[in-house]
């Protein structure tokens, strides 16, 4: 139904917890971009590739409709969206093409703190206020428990002290504002995190090498963000130790150092090297220890 496009349109929050990091993301994968004047849209300069600001709310519609091509979103907002397209029976299914790691949270359960938990059972008949109906009413049935969600599109929280619900499902990462209101969560129904949100199908229009391209650098982005360069030396007979003690990552290089008997090592490594990993290396021979962050990276 769309026309034709030739630039890939990527859909992020405009603000809100997700916004920032999404666009330092695409950042570090290279892009920039010239800020329209009404601050909806980003034009990429430097590769074919806009990205659209929006509600979080909107960007799975935006996808399943054909606007955008990916999204970067909170799987809570993509699962609810999906239950509630194939519920209305439209098409436009969506899928996670990458999990990011980050924006972490749960849509947890939360009843008043000086009730006890016993069980889901326990919900029967309650009014359970949540921004996430579908999602909730998948879980209830999953839990065969008769219940009744109450759709509130902010301010869950203060619904029970409202007297507008009875429990709440709502989105926790360290439980503080439920508890500030009295409330205590008591069960996970979702563990959500940020992910990159696409159609079920290849995109149209050469749209798809330009994703492709994106997405290897993503990959290597998020990679490159974790990786350090370990190096160090070593005496040829003390090698054996001191590879036995190389803490995760990509096969070590070992070069001959000139005119000793004596080997230079260096690995791409995974995360950063502890104080104590050091030291291990250390006793078992190594010297000259460094560990340096990696700037760029191409496999
Ligand atoms: P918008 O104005 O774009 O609709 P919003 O208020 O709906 O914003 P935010 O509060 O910015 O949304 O949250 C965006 C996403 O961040 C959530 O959908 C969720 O995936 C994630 N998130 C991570 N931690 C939390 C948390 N503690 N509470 C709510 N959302 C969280
Ligand atoms: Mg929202």
């Amino acid at each position: 139904p769309s026309q034709p496009r030739e630039r890939l349109r990527v859909a992020i929050q405009k603000s809100g917890r997700l916004g920032d990091p999404a666009r330092e993301l695409l950042a570090s994968c290279g892009l920039t971009w010239r800020e329209s004047r009404d601050r909806l849209f980003l034009y990429g300069e430097s590769l074919p590739v806009d990205v659209l600001l929006v509600r979080d709310d909107d960007i799975p519609a935006l996808i399943a409709d054909g606007v955008c091509d990916l999204g970067i979103v909170g799987r809570n907002v993509l699962v609810e969206h999906g239950l509630e397209r194939a519920a209305t029976g439209r098409d436009g299914r969506l899928t996670e093409w990458r999990r990011l790691g980050w924006g972490a949270c749960r849509l947890d359960v939360a009843i008043p703190d000086d009730q006890e938990w016993t069980g889901p059972e326990q919900l029967a008949g309650l009014r359970i206020a949540t921004s996430y109906p579908r999602t909730l009413a998948r879980w209830l049935e999953e839990q065969g428990v008769d219940a009744q969600p109450v759709l509130l599109n902010g301010s869950v929280e203060i619904a029970p002290r409202l007297g507008q619900a009875d429990v709440v499902a709502d989105l926790v990462s360290s439980g503080g504002t439920l508890r500030a209101n009295q409330l205590e969560p008591v069960t996970t129904i979702l563990e959500s995190e940020a992910v990159v949100a696409g159609p079920d199908h290849a995109l149209d229009d050469g749209r798809q090498e330009i994703a492709d391209l994106l997405l290897r650098r993503l990959d290597g982005a998020v990679r490159l963000k974790e990786a350090r360069l370990l190096m160090l030396r070593t005496g040829r007979s003390e090698l054996g130790a001191v590879l036995a003690l190389m803490p995760a990552g990509h096969e070590p290089t070992v070069m001959q150092v000139d005119g000793r008997e004596e080997v230079s090592v260096q690995a791409l490594v995974h995360g950063s090297v502890s104080w104590s990993r050091l030291e291990e290396l250390k006793r078992a021979g190594a010297h000259n220890l460094m560990v340096l962050p990696v700037e760029g990276m191409l496999a």
